[in-house]
């Protein structure tokens, strides 16, 4: 039905276990993602068949499901992990020659599962659905939902909840956390296997390089800055970059307590574990140089034999992320504002709008889709005089730099008219979980377009009451 392959297997047996998804009873396909399945040129004759192949795959030498090993530092601290509740069914290489992990989340336990049951909540497992596939759609990269399953099994939490499992797919699951077990649990051989193999697989044009370990360290840097600014570009706070959340790849995944921000404020956090703040919106550029030391520090054996040039090397690496992430972001920033000239003397536009935005506690969303729609009303708070100040300068500039046609051209195609607004999520998952589908089906309907403004969609774009967004809090691990 689906021809899957298993280079991963190819790695020392430290790195995964051989293990079979859960038999589950009644197992119900509740989502398919149609379009997903197309892109990747997947034509099931039958879902049910599809799914029956993948829960049943047949365990061999050289293939066979497997969870991936790996450790990582969670809010600060290192732990031994792995997947705890996640199978890799097999490698599907697609007709570019991409290979995807095709993964089942939720699917019980495994060798690395600790105390936990290895399952999730059926409201767990559409949130990340609605989320990734949001996220593809806003252009971000991203792991994406190719299938909810339900299980026909209860999950006990603070209390039962129905149970279900996710099929995701991703370039890659490798994270900066393999390399972290590698290095703190593995031998310098099993180190060297795994960046070998992460080169072949996510970068092979690396692999001519004298220093390979130091190329793909920058190359994880620039990949990674590339997702955060993205991520800064729509407002999404992901909630949980611990670093097994930090994907080679540059793949955001793993949506647990994630969340978008409404009103404009750097430290906008809405997990309910993250009580010190270490993940807020504000904070995601110094946590993503923080994660890329760990990587770096996991590295440090292949960066140079003498362990002080290792260290030096690792360092200087690790100091090119300010000026990588300072053009990257002022670019990004810049466009949002329709400007393509990047001289760090308009550096300062974007720097006084954020600050006006966050004094007159605006939502992050609306205010670049009202400039790119050209809706700043008289009246509205955006009538403030440090505003009116601001887009007479803002207006000279872009149209010196760019002119009004292409400006607003640059604008819609970088600032969102609609994103998943917690609210909206949260009705959508409420009214889904108990079997009705209608909201959630709408809002990801929408969120399938979010760059193309619609008037009669106008309610998608409301933000949250006040007292939602100050109470609204997120969980993970669900
Ligand atoms: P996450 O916060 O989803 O990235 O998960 C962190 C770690 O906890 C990973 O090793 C997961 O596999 C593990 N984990 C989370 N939930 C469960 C669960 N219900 N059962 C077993 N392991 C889990
Ligand atoms: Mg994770």
């Amino acid at each position: 039905m689906l021809y899957l392959e298993y280079s991963y297997l190819s790695l020392p047996a430290t790195f995964y276990e051989k293990v079979k998804p859960s038999p589950f009873s009644k197992p119900e396909l509740l989502l398919l993602n149609q379009a997903l399945l197309d892109e990747l040129h997947i034509q099931p004759q039958n879902p049910q068949a599809f799914l029956s192949f993948l829960l049943n795959q047949e365990e061999g030498d050289a293939f066979g499901s497997f969870a991936q090993a790996y450790a990582g530092h969670q809010f600060g601290h290192f732990t031994k992990l792995g997947d705890g509740r996640a199978i890799v069914i097999g490698e599907y290489v697609s007709a570019t020659k991409q290979r995807y992990d095709l993964q089942l989340k939720g699917s019980g336990r495994t060798a690395y599962s600790r105390g936990g049951d290895g399952k999730a909540t059926l409201k767990s497992v559409l949130r990340e659905y609605l989320m990734s596939e949001a996220m593809h759609a806003l252009k971000v990269q991203s792991s994406r939902s190719l299938a909810v399953v339900k299980t026909g099994e209860m999950v006990q939490r603070e209390k039962p909840h129905e149970g279900a499992f996710l099929i995701r797919l991703m370039k890659s699951h490798i994270r900066v956390g393999t390399f972290e077990y590698a290095r703190y649990f593995g031998s310098s051989q099993d180190l060297k296997a795994l960046t070998k193999y992460t080169i072949q697989r996510l970068y092979p044009e690396i692999e001519q390089e004298e220093n390979q370990a130091l190329a793909l360290l920058k190359k994880a840097m620039l990949v990674q800055i590339d997702v955060v600014v993205d991520w800064m570009r729509i407002g999404f706070i992901h909630g949980v970059m611990n670093t097994d959340n930090t994907a080679i790849s540059g793949e955001t995944f793993d949506y647990g307590p994630c969340a978008f921000m409404n009103v404009y404020h750097p430290q906008t956090v809405f997990s309910a574990i993250d009580t010190q703040g270490r993940y807020a919106f504000g904070n995601q550029p110094s946590i993503i140089k923080w994660n890329l030391a760990k990587f770096a520090e996991a590295l440090l054996p292949l960066l140079h034999p003498e362990p002080e040039t290792a260290l030096k090397l690792a360092q200087g690496a690790i100091d090119e992320f300010e000026d990588n992430w300072y053009k990257k972001y002022y670019k990004m920033m810049l466009l949002k504002i329709g400007i393509e000239d990047v001289s760090p003397e308009n550096y300062a536009l974007v720097n006084e709008l954020l600050a006006i935005m966050k004094e007159l506690k605006l939502d992050y969303t609306n205010t670049f889709l009202a400039l790119s729609q050209d809706l700043v009303e008289t009246g509205s708070t955006m009538d403030s005089v440090d505003f009116k100040n601001w887009k007479v300068n803002w207006m000279s500039v872009m149209l010196n730099a760019t002119g009004m046609v292409q400006a607003k051209k640059i604008m819609e195609a970088n600032n969102p008219a609609f994103i998943p607004r917690n609210y909206l999520v949260e009705e959508a998952l409420e009214k889904a979980t108990v079997g009705d589908f209608t909201q959630f089906e709408q809002l990801l309907k929408v969120l399938q377009n979010p760059y193309q403004y619609q008037e009669s969609l106008n309610q998608f774009t409301i933000p949250p009451a006040e007292e939602f967004e100050t109470s609204y809090t997120t969980f993970c691990g669900t």
